[in-house]
C-alpha cells in the first residue's frame, strides 16, 4: 500500500514490507537464515540466537567495528535483530546485499529506514547504507519486551515519532505562511498516531503494538525524506555526545522529546496557539515522557546539559537561538514540579502554565 507521504521521487527502490508472525524469535530468525546469513544482534538476545548463523554481538555503531566486520566477509546477506543499534549496524554490514530486519521494541523510528547512524570517532554521523527487504516482527516476542514498564520502550517510540510535530514547526519558523492546519498538512502521520493514542489503552495491548509498528514503519520508510530532522534530534546527538546517560533509562526517543517540547512551546507562544503544544503534552503524560524537571533529572538530565549541548552544534540552531535569547523557556517546559498551577487559556484550547 503507498503511503500517503510517499512521493514517487523520494522513495529509492522497493519499498520495505512490514510483516508480523505469530512465531517466537527463534523460529522468526531461524526460518529468514540461510547457511551464508550474518547475524546482527544485541546483547540481549544472543543466549536465544547466537547459535543459528554466523553471528555477530553489538552494543555500538562503531565505523571501525562496521569496517572489520565487512572486511571480514564470508557472508551473503544479514539478518539484524534487536534495537536499533542492531538494526543500524546491521544496516551498515548489508550495503549491497539481501536484508531482513527484526524490531524486538518499538523504542525508535528506524525500523526499515533505509539509513545507519555510525559512530565516527566521538560523531555520530546518519549515512544511506541498506534499506530492509522485509521487516518482521514476532508477535510474543513483543508483547514480552513491552510488559516491562520500567523500560516503556513504547514511550520511546512515540517520542521519537512526535519528533515530526517539532521538525514541522521549525522547517515552518522562518516561512512566510499561516500556520493554520500545519501539523494536519505536513505531520499527517503525527496528527493520525496522536488522535488515535488519545483513546487507546496504555500500555499497549497487543493490537496497539501492531498500530504503533506500522507508525514507526510508515515514518521510518519515507518520514526523514519528507520532514527533515530538526533542532530536536540535533540536541539528541550533542547530550549522547556530551554525556554517559544510561542507555535503557534515557533512550533516544525520551531524549529526542526533550526538543520537541521546547521547540513547540516556542511554536505556540510565537502564534499564540497552544492546542498541538497540549495535545502534545497530554500525550506524553499518558505514556511516560518526561514533562518536568525531576522527569528530567530522573533519566540523568539537567537544564544545564541542554543548553550546554545547544552550544556544542555547528551551525545555525534554532533550539539554541531560543534558548540563548529566552533561558526561561526550560522552566516553561519543564517547572520545578509537576504540581504547577495551570490554567485555561481563552484563545486556545491549550493550557499555560503559571
Ligand atoms: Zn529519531
Amino acid at each position: 500500500m503507498p503511503s500517503r507521504f510517499a512521493r514517487q521521487d523520494e522513495v529509492s527502490g522497493p519499498v520495505s514490507k512490514l510483516l508480523f508472525t505469530e512465531q517466537d524469535l527463534r523460529s522468526t530468525v531461524t526460518d529468514l537464515s540461510t547457511p551464508d546469513t550474518l547475524l546482527v544482534m544485541d546483547e540481549y538476545n544472543r543466549a536465544a540466537l547466537e547459535d543459528i548463523a554466523t553471528s555477530v554481538v553489538v552494543e555500538d555503531t562503531d565505523a571501525i567495528e562496521i569496517e572489520r566486520v565487512t572486511r571480514g566477509g564470508g557472508y551473503g546477506r544479514v539478518v539484524a535483530v534487536g534495537g536499533c543499534t542492531a538494526l543500524d549496524f546491521g544496516r551498515a554490514c548489508a550495503r549491497g546485499m539481501d536484508l531482513a530486519v527484526v524490531p524486538t521494541i518499538l523504542s525508535h523510528c528506524c525500523i526499515s529506514s533505509n539509513r545507519s547512524v555510525i559512530r565516527r570517532g566521538d560523531v555520530y554521523v546518519s549515512e544511506v547504507t541498506t534499506a530492509p527487504r522485509v521487516a518482521m516482527i514476532s508477535l510474543p516476542t513483543l508483547e514480552k519486551n513491552h510488559a516491562d514498564m520500567s523500560k516503556n520502550w513504547s514511550a520511546s517510540g512515540f517520542g521519537d515519532l512526535f519528533s515530526i510535530f517539532a521538525a514541522v514547526a521549525e522547517a515552518n519558523w522562518y516561512a512566510d505562511k499561516p500556520p493554520q492546519d500545519l501539523f494536519r498538512r505536513e505531520a499527517t502521520i503525527g496528527e493520525e498516531a496522536l488522535t488515535w493514542l488519545e483513546s487507546e489503552p496504555y500500555p499497549l495491548d497487543r493490537t496497539g503494538l501492531v498500530r504503533l509498528a506500522r507508525f514507526l514503519h510508515e515514518f521510518s520508510v519515507v518520514g526523514h525524506n519528507s520532514i527533515p530532522v530538526g533542532s530536536e534530534h540535533a540536541l539528541y546527538y550533542a547530550l549522547r555526545q556530551k554525556y554517559a546517560y544510561p542507555r535503557m533509562v534515557a533512550t533516544h526517543g525520551k531524549l529526542v522529546s526533550i526538543g520537541t517540547l521546547l521547540i513547540l512551546r516556542a511554536w505556540s507562544e510565537r502564534y499564540t496557539d497552544f492546542s498541538m503544544y497540549y495535545n502534545v503534552r497530554h500525550t506524553f503524560a499518558k505514556v511516560g515522557l518526561p514533562l518536568s524537571l525531576p522527569d528530567l533529572e530522573r533519566m540523568g538530565v539537567f537544564p544545564d546539559h541542554i543548553c550546554t549541548a545547544c552550544r556544542t552544534l555547528a551551525g545555525p540552531n534554532l533550539l539554541d537561538q531560543l534558548l540563548r535569547t529566552d533561558p526561561s523557556l526550560l522552566t516553561r517546559v519543564f517547572p520545578p514540579s509537576q504540581n504547577e498551577t495551570a490554567v485555561e487559556l481563552p484563545i486556545s484550547s491549550g493550557r499555560l502554565w503559571k
